[in-house]
């Protein structure tokens, strides 16, 4: 019996490597094979869209503009969107395909730079940016929660799902102004009672493109909670946010 499952084994094992030799994994963007370490996006990629030459102290800044509401906490953003960048193939895989495993794990590598960054012990909970009732039922989750979790699974902070709702399916933004984007977010979002308990929290976004969102959400919370502390944790942020 144990000389056949250690036959067995091996028969697993070359088959594996075998259909690794004939079908090996594929960036997503690229589609040339991808090294080992680097699921889903090869280095080259990678490097295209990291944010490590600018400096953290920019992008917050960005934010804090693009959001336009004083006292973000801080921030950590990951990636820099740009239309037919890697990013967008990263979105689009977590948005359209179905791709879960996609946003947990682009979730943990956010979670490793907030470790990095010693930021984590100053928040209470990651609230997900919420979609709409019924896009959650057509897409069977909400991509900013399984980021969340991915977040979730390196700081142990706890995901919040309840606090935050999206009471309006809002236009796509995709095709707005700034200023027609601010007005479309006027009355989207609803915050439950007990967002009063907490003092700091981190909302979790996929993209932060003009702001708008964020700035309604932080507009409703502290409508709420006035003193609320307000942290971003995005996976990407657009070049030309302004
Ligand atoms: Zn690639």
């Amino acid at each position: 019996m144990l000389m056949f499952r250690g036959i067995l084994t091996r028969v697993i094992y070359f088959l594996r490597a075998l259909s690794h030799l004939l079908y090996p994994d594929l960036c997503i963007h690229c589609k040339k094979s991808l090294q080992q370490n680097s699921p889903f996006l090869c280095y080259a990629c990678l490097s295209k869209i990291d944010l490590v030459k600018w400096r953290e102290k920019e992008v917050h800044h960005l934010l804090q503009q693009s959001v336009n509401k004083p006292g973000l906490l801080s921030s950590s953003v990951l990636y820099r969107f740009e239309e037919g960048n890697p990013v967008q193939t990263i979105l689009h895989e977590l948005k359209y395909k179905n791709n879960r495993s996609i946003g947990l794990y682009f979730g943990s590598l956010l979670g490793q730079e907030i470790e990095r960054k010693q930021i984590s012990s100053s928040i209470d909970a990651l609230i997900p940016v919420p979609i709409h009732h019924r896009k959650r039922f057509d897409r069977g989750y909400n991509q900013s929660e399984l980021l969340a979790r991915g977040i979730s699974s390196i700081t142990r902070l706890p995901v919040k799902t309840g606090l935050l709702s999206k009471i309006r399916n809002s236009k796509s933004q995709t095709k707005l102004s700034k200023e027609e984007r601010r007005e479309n977010t006027i009355d989207t979002f609803s915050v439950s009672n007990e967002v009063k308990k907490y003092t700091s929290i981190a909302l979790v976004d996929d993209v932060v493109t003009t702001g708008a969102t964020i700035s309604a959400i932080c507009d409703v919370l502290r409508e709420k909670n006035e003193n609320l502390q307000i942290t971003i944790f995005s996976l990407s942020i657009a070049n030309n946010i302004s």
